[in-house]
Formats: structure tokens, sequence, C-alpha cells
């Protein structure tokens, strides 16, 4: 069988902002269909490292490959969303006043003008799809509400599905659990969980509760590079984990 190189992987990347090292070295490595929770303190380097993987920010020093080919520190942030990587901020932005199902066609044909799309007739291929990414993200029984409508977890879920209309490889997700209750936060993991079976997932988090919901391996991030990998029990547990966290 071929070789599949690493999805993801950061070799030694460092980024400084007149002078201090956001990223210091640091090295991570995503496979395909992994899902990776990433920890650790203010200004650990989390948002510094998805900028760096989404083209926003460049590295001073190092390499990003992406499915071991693509060299990510030498395309702009357009070039790597077509190659397949997506983000999701912390707001979510849908389209308030059109229905979740209208949201997810429009992300479907991201290219097109939005009333071209709202007015032109569903294929069936696309009403296919529509219904898929619905029950993907729990909202076939609110297809007809507007999005304006949602609670604020059904609108982070209306985000992803947009996001999965676009079939990206890698998903990247920055606190999705941030302002959610607690069932919507045991359902986002579920859901996330479900989405790593196709694709990679990359999550941001400072809700300890969710990360052990999510049950994948743990990176945590200090002062920009790694500090402590694994499972999230053994990550707890390192000592310099407790130091930083403990501020001692
Ligand atoms: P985290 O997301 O883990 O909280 P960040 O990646 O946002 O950490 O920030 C890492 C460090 O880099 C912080 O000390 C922050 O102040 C600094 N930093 C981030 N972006 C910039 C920037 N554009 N200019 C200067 N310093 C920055």
């Amino acid at each position: 069988a071929p070789v599949t190189p690493t999805l993801l992987y950061l070799d030694n990347v460092s980024v400084s902002f007149d002078g201090f090292r956001a990223l210091n070295s640091l090295s991570l490595a995503v496979d395909h269909a992994e899902m990776r929770a990433i920890i650790g303190p203010n200004g650990a380097g989390k948002t510094t490292m998805m900028d760096v993987i989404t083209g926003k920010t460049r590295p001073n020093e190092g390499t990003a490959l992406f499915e071991g080919s693509h060299d990510l520190t030498a395309l702009d942030e357009a070039a790597i969303a077509e190659l397949g990587i997506g983000r999701k901020f912390q707001t979510p932005t849908v389209f308030e006043m059109h229905s979740v199902e209208d949201n997810i066609l429009l992300a479907l044909k991201e290219n097109r003008s939005p009333f071209a799309t709202l007015l032109s007739r569903r294929t069936a291929r696309e009403r296919e799809r529509i219904e898929a990414l619905l029950e993907r993200v729990r909202l076939t029984a609110h297809r007809h509400r507007k999005a304006g409508e949602l609670s604020h977890g059904q609108k982070q879920w209306l985000e992803i599905g947009m996001l999965l209309a676009q079939q990206p490889k890698l998903l990247l997700i920055d606190e999705p659990a941030a302002g959610m209750t607690d069932q919507e936060t045991a359902d986002t993991a579920d859901l996330l969980r479900d989405i790593a079976k196709t694709q990679a997932v990359v999550v941001v988090e400072h809700d300890m509760t969710f990360v052990r919901d999510l049950d994948v391996k743990v990176t945590c991030l200090h002062e920009g590079t790694v500090l402590a990998e694994g499972t999230l029990d053994a990550v707890s547990a390192n000592e310099r984990v407790v130091e930083v966290y403990l501020g001692r």
C-alpha cells in the first residue's frame, strides 16, 4: 500500500512579533481523520498556530506541510482554503434572515451570487447533500427556521455544517463549546467525533469537561511550544502542565 503522509505536519515553526516569540520551534503532526484537542493557557500560541496553518501569519522559521507536499508557508489564505483547510472562529457567522437549509445551500454554492442561488431550482444532488449535512449537524428538525432564531449552540452547528459543505480535509475549530449549555456541549462533542470519522479536526478549547468528552489526543502548548502531548489524563498529570496551570 502507498505510504500516506501525515495530513498536517508543522516542523519547528517559529513566529516572532517585534522580537517576541509567539511560537518557538513548535512541531505538530495531525493524521488523516484524526481529531486533536489543543489546550494551553492564554498567550500559549494557540491562535498564532491556527493563523500559521491558515496562512494568516507567516512563520519566520520552520515548515508547515499539508498532505506531505503542500508547503503552507508559501501559500496565501485563499490557496490554503482551496487545499481543503476550513476554519471556524468562535463567533458564528450565519445568514440570520435565511432558513437553516438555505444557509447550507448558500455554503454549497459559495462562489455564486446568493440571490441567484436562492432563486434557482435545487438539483437532486444538491438536495441530497443538504439532507446529509443537516443530518450531520443535527439540524434536520430545524431546517425551515430562520438561522437567527436558533440557539447559540445550534448556530455553531449550522456554521460547522456550512464549513463541511466545502468538504474540507482539515477543519480548525476555535472553542466550539464556549457559551453553550451542558447539553449542547455534550452534543457538540458527539457531533465532532462523528465528523472526525471522515475528516481531520483540530479543536482549540479551554473547557476541560468538553475536552474530556472528545476523548482524543491532547496537545498542551505553553510559551509557543509543545509542553505535553497524550491522553488528557496523561497531560493533566504532567508536572510541568500542572505548574503552568497553577501558575507556580
Ligand atoms: P493563545 O491563543 O494561546 O492565547 P496567541 O497565539 O493569541 O495565544 O498569542 C501568543 C502570544 O503572542 C501572546 O503573548 C500574544 O500577546 C502574542 N501575539 C499574538 N499575536 C500578536 C501580534 N499580532 N502582535 C504582537 N504580539 C502578538
